[in-house]
């Protein structure tokens, strides 16, 4: 199954200069959907993971059925003051202004190996804010997983030595 061609590419959108990689289009397609959920799941399988963690709000959509499908829990990591509970927060710099991201404190137990989820690695700032909310939960980072990655913004450099898999690259 070419899982490539359900990628809507939508070249300057949000804003000129930008190739969008709309994943709706692989979503809506059933069996796509599920191959593709089955291939990343299989990457983490072998990794004796306990959790699958995956960022708001696409990490969602693909972390989630990927726990499913190793039996494990999920744990989402959300924008500042949308989890409830006590939370741990990571702050970074945008090229204007700043963002952040939150974790429950007590979704993660110390030593618990976790796969951490997104549907598309592009510089890689997103994944690395949850690798460092993942490790100061105490969790173990056991691999990282990805629809999609964007070869040419080398954000695969910035998360050695994590290892990660990727199921769609665009050079
Ligand atoms: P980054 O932190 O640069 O790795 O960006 C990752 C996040 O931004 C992913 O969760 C994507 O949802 C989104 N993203 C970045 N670039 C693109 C793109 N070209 N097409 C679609 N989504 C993107």
């Amino acid at each position: 199954m070419d899982l490539r061609q359900k990628i809507r590419v939508v070249d300057d959108f949000p804003e000129p200069g930008i190739s969008f990689k709309d994943i709706t289009t692989l979503l809506c397609d059933g069996p796509s959907f599920q191959s593709a959920i089955r291939q990343i799941a299989d990457f983490g399988r072998p990794r004796a993971i306990d959790l699958v963690v995956g960022p708001e709000a696409r990490g969602f959509v693909i972390g989630a059925p990927t726990a499913y499908a190793l039996g494990v829990g999920f744990v989402p990591i959300r924008k500042p003051g949308k989890l409830p509970g006590v939370t741990i927060r990571k702050d970074y710099q945008l090229e204007y202004g700043r963002d952040g991201l939150e974790i429950h404190a007590d979704a993660i137990q110390p030593g618990q190996r976790v796969f951490i989820v997104d549907d598309l690695l592009a510089t890689g700032g997103t994944i690395h804010s949850c690798i460092e909310l993942v490790e100061r939960s105490g969790g173990i980072v056991a691999g990282l997983g990805f629809l999609i990655e964007l070869q040419y913004l080398e954000g695969r450099k910035k998360l050695a030595p994590y290892e990660i898999f990727s199921l769609i690259q665009y050079e």
